[in-house]
């Protein structure tokens, strides 16, 4: 028997349709020795069963796992949601001999609320963003054995940046499937016939930005004899797919080293020894600085999310207006701009406004090409709006 918690009169009509989080002031008690992390049946005040979550201390205190009356957290549980998610995958026609780099599990998205699996060449980068899922762990590992069967070529486990800091976990990074000491997992992967090294060890994220994998492929139809900025560059993605495009020369910019040298790296193992390409370690902001834009025809601003939180909205929006000003003004006429948010607390109508604030600052005329968001892959529950982050728009300036 699970721990139940008892929800507030009314407060049941956002679990009714299927949002899967409870607020921590929509629940009635909290059950007498309840640990972050536990899995809890969850009641209407009535004493309606609406499924089973587990609890988090914080302001989101259930994620759902399962919305059925009576459904236990069990190994056919995590069988069937990550079968479902492959399933998905393969529907999708993402895991392909020319491409082996896709997110297999996203969230709420594909209803495991906490849990992101990105997969790169038969290796799962497994990423617990709450504490069940890093209790869960070994559980999870034992289901995607079974589901990917001999797909499955080593499991990296990645949580110790995502796992909540309140929560004594004990999460250490590292491979937990073959073995501890995995050290011949493949290192390269495949994206739209690009190879790319994942940096699982050390890289940001799952190591690898798997989500702009359309939107690379859209800027690829454009470059022909073009000269490119790839600004916040982390493995050089769209510089890759720009080079492959026809570009005339290419410009990646990005303030860490690290991203520099996988930059290099993986324009080194598509096009060696090209010199249509070059890597700037600087920050974005100074490289800007005295209206560099005017030398290329196309500019990608991609930088990491400006807000971690909702208080943090404000700055982030005039830290997105100022970015997308400095780029837009000295951009030559006829030029495109490719220019993304991955903040979650940032609305698709907050970023287009604070794109619109800075094109008005210049005064020139703006016209928006393209709305982007993020691929199939990364799924968003219908009634649950919040999992849309990734917002991008196409701009022509003239
Ligand atoms: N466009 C990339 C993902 C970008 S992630 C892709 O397609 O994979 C954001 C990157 O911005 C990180 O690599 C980070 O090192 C870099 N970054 C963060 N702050 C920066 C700054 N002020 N100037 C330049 N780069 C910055």
């Amino acid at each position: 028997m699970l721990p139940i918690i008892i929800l507030k009169p009314k407060k049941e009509e956002s679990l009714m349709r299927l949002h899967p989080w409870i607020f921590s002031g929509a629940i009635r008690n909290l059950p007498h020795g309840l640990k972050e992390g536990d899995l809890v049946a969850v009641q209407a005040n009535d004493g309606t069963p609406l499924g089973t979550g587990y609890y988090q201390i914080g302001s989101i205190a259930v994620r759902m796992l399962s919305f059925e009356a009576q459904e236990t957290i069990d190994n056919h549980f995590w069988e069937k949601r990550l079968a479902e998610a492959l399933d998905l995958r393969f529907q999708l026609g993402l895991l392909r001999k020319d491409n082996n780099i896709v997110r297999l599990v996203h969230g709420e998205g594909d209803r495991l609320p906490g849990l992101v699996i990105d997969l790169f060449d038969g290796v799962a980068v497994v990423q617990a963003h709450t504490v069940t899922m890093h209790l869960m762990r070994t559980r999870i590992l034992k289901a995607l054995k079974v589901v990917m069967a001999d797909r499955l070529k080593a499991v990296y486990y990645k949580s110790e940046g995502t796992l909540p800091f309140k929560a004594y976990t004990g999460a250490k990074d590292g491979f937990i499937y073959p073995d501890a000491a995995m050290t011949d997992a493949p290192q390269v992967a495949v994206e739209n016939g690009l190879r790319f090294h994942i940096d699982y060890l050390e890289g940001q994220k799952t190591g690898f930005f798997v989500d702009q994998r359309e939107n690379r492929n859209l800027l690829k139809q454009y470059v022909h004899n073009k000269r490119i900025l790839n600004m916040f560059c982390y493995t050089g993605g769209f510089s890759v797919y720009a080079l492959s495009g026809g570009a005339k020369l290419v410009h990646s910019v990005d303030s860490s080293a690290r991203a520099i040298e996988l930059t290099n790296e993986n324009i080194q193992l598509n096009f060696p020894n090209t010199d249509r390409h070059e890597a700037f370690e600087a920050d974005a902001f100074r490289f800007l600085q005295g209206g560099r834009t005017k030398d290329y025809d196309i500019v990608v601003l991609d930088p990491p999310a400006f807000a971690k939180h909702r208080d943090a909205l404000r700055q982030a929006l005039r830290g997105y207006t100022r970015l997308n000003e400095a780029a837009l003004r000295h951009m030559p006429t006829g030029s495109l701009l490719f220019t993304f948010s991955c903040s979650q607390a940032v609305s698709r109508e907050q970023f287009r406004l604070a794109v619109f604030t800075a094109a008005a600052r210049t005064g020139r005329h703006v016209r928006i090409l393209h709305q982007l968001t993020q691929p199939a892959d990364h799924p968003i529950s219908i009634y649950h709006p919040e999992g849309e982050y990734l917002k991008g728009l196409v701009l022509h300036v003239e």
